[in-house]
């Protein structure tokens, strides 16, 4: 099985592919080539009002649907999706660029890993009893209503499905707006959902800009937004949303510290270090960026770091020895290599890498910088590519003051055989999900989420179910009401 990268239509609205050529066209570019292989158009306003009202609808008779019958119909999607795993990789490749070595391991699976999990906890999410002497209380957890799922461009199929499978599980309904540049493999979920039995209008897709997300973000019978984003968006998706003090969970940006001791095993250190800053061609929100190496083992590291860089099999996405893949844009490509410019200008020493390929498509080569200090902006501002920046430290208290000192607080992780004092570092990083020997792991059992600048709520785990659902509480009397008059 193969998909065709131009959908049918653009939209994926009430259970049916929906298009409205109004809306202003946009190009599906793929990244290691260049070329437009799809086209889709942007949701206009009545495309809008259709997944507005479809969800709405829909939501009211599944809310009343068992959980666990809910949950059967993730299940089956989980299935579905592993068994078109290699299609759905395919297809987000040519949407993202990341090679298929990865997209089969990362994408789709870690997708229907999600639709897995909250299908086998749609079941159990119930209220509790609570007693009071001869009254009683009880809760009841009920669902949000209408949710809005907005994505970024780096985990196209993972985002939908990280924010639709909590969703569905509590009884809500979801409108997901993919990022504009990566618009494709959302409406294959959208597909998959229906073909596993989710009545329509559940979980629509609508395309476009920020413009459009904007749209839904106002919108009065939107109950939640969950947005994937940069932190800049996320101010103002978060602002909008205060409006009518929507929920809101923020997935947003990171310039996450990875603090190496001494005593560290050496290459699981430079290969957490690699797994942190260069998969997905460095495009991942939790990336540990500021890799603090403690001073007795700094030349080793960078001196192995840069020998296992040359193990890059820099090249065509869809040869599954290729490791390395494209930046997602030409918009990207020059974002980083604008920070690459200031780095050498600041004084960061470039020990390799960071050249761009002349070839067609939006390549660079995997860069590392030694010598990098606090102040310089590539150690201030989320990159969002493949640059990891090398900072010297000597004591354990240092290290931690300087990783802390960012407005950022997505992830963190540490290196070292002591293990006391990873714990013992890892409860004072200012960060919400961190990594001790490991980097970048991110199963679905396991919350996920940042805390300072970096957002607001859980994605994954129980703790997500508490950003779908609301408690109704309810008093019992079992006695006579006793009142003043
Ligand atoms: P972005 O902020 O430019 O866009 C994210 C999404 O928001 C897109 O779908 C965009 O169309 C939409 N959007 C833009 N303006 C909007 C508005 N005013 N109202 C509503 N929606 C609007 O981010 P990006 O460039 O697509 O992705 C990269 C960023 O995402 C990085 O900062 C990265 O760290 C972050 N990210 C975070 C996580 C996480 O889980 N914490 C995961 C992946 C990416």
């Amino acid at each position: 099985m193969r998909y065709d990268p131009q959908p049918k239509a653009s939209h994926f609205v009430d259970g049916a592919y929906v298009e409205d050529t109004a809306g202003a066209e946009i190009e599906v570019v793929y990244p290691a080539t260049g070329e437009v292989i799809a086209r889709v158009h942007e949701a206009t306003e009545a495309v809008i009002a259709k997944a507005v009202e479809s969800g709405r609808r829909a939501q009211a008779e599944w809310a009343a649907t068992p959980p666990r019958e809910r949950g059967r119909v993730l299940a089956r999607a989980a299935a579905l999706m592993r068994e078109r795993n290699r299609a759905l990789s395919v297809l987000e490749t040519q949407d993202t660029g990341k090679p298929l070595q990865e997209t089969l391991v990362a994408d789709a699976t870690s997708g229907a890993d999600a639709l897995e999990y909250f299908g086998g906890i749609s079941a159990g999410l119930t209220g509790e009893h609570i007693p009071l002497g001869e009254d009683w209380a009880y809760t009841m957890r009920e669902p949000l209503g209408l949710c809005v799922g907005i994505g970024a461009w780096n985990y196209p199929t993972q985002i939908a499905c990280w924010k639709a499978a909590p969703a569905l599980a509590c009884g809500n309904a979801m409108i997901f707006k993919p990022s504009e540049t990566t618009p494709l493999s959302a409406l294959k979920v959208a597909e998959i959902l229906i073909e596993a039995g989710l009545p329509a209008g559940l979980f629509n897709v609508v395309q476009g800009a920020g413009s459009v997300g904007a749209a839904l973000t106002t919108h009065p019978k939107v109950d939640k937004v969950s947005l994937t984003g940069s932190v800049p968006t996320g101010r103002k998706v978060y602002a909008a949303a205060a409006n009518s003090l929507k929920h809101v969970t923020m997935e947003l940006g990171g310039k996450s510290p990875m603090v190496v001791f001494d005593d560290a095993d050496l290459d699981d250190a430079v290969g957490g270090a690699i797994m942190g800053n260069f998969y997905s061609s460095g495009q991942i929100c939790s990336n540990g960026t500021r890799v603090f190496v403690q001073k007795g083992l700094k030349d080793r590291f960078i001196a192995r770091m840069q020998e296992r860089l040359g193990g890059a099999v820099i090249g065509d996405p869809m040869d599954e020895d290729t490791n390395f893949g494209p930046l997602v844009s030409a918009r990207q490509l020059e974002i980083v290599q604008g920070y690459l410019e200031k780095g050498k200008a600041e004084g960061a020493r470039l020990v390799c890498g960071g050249e761009t390929l002349d070839r067609a498509g939006y390549w660079m080569t995997p860069a590392l910088f030694d010598g990098v200090t606090d102040e310089m902006t590539i150690a201030q501002e989320e990159i969002f590519g493949p640059v990891l920046s090398v900072f010297e430290f000597e004591t354990e208290e240092e290290a931690v003051a300087r990783a802390n000192d960012t407005a950022f607080g997505l992830s963190a992780g540490v290196f070292t055989r002591d293990i006391s004092r990873a714990h013992r570092v890892i409860s004072r990083l200012e960060a919400g999900t961190c990594y001790i020997n490991s980097y970048n792991d991110a199963p679905v059992e396991m919350p996920f989420g940042g805390v300072k600048m970096s957002g607001v709520g859980r994605e994954n785990a129980k703790a997500a179910i508490d950003h779908y659902s609301q408690l109704k509480s309810v008093y019992v009397r079992m006695g006579r009401v006793e009142a003043p008059f």
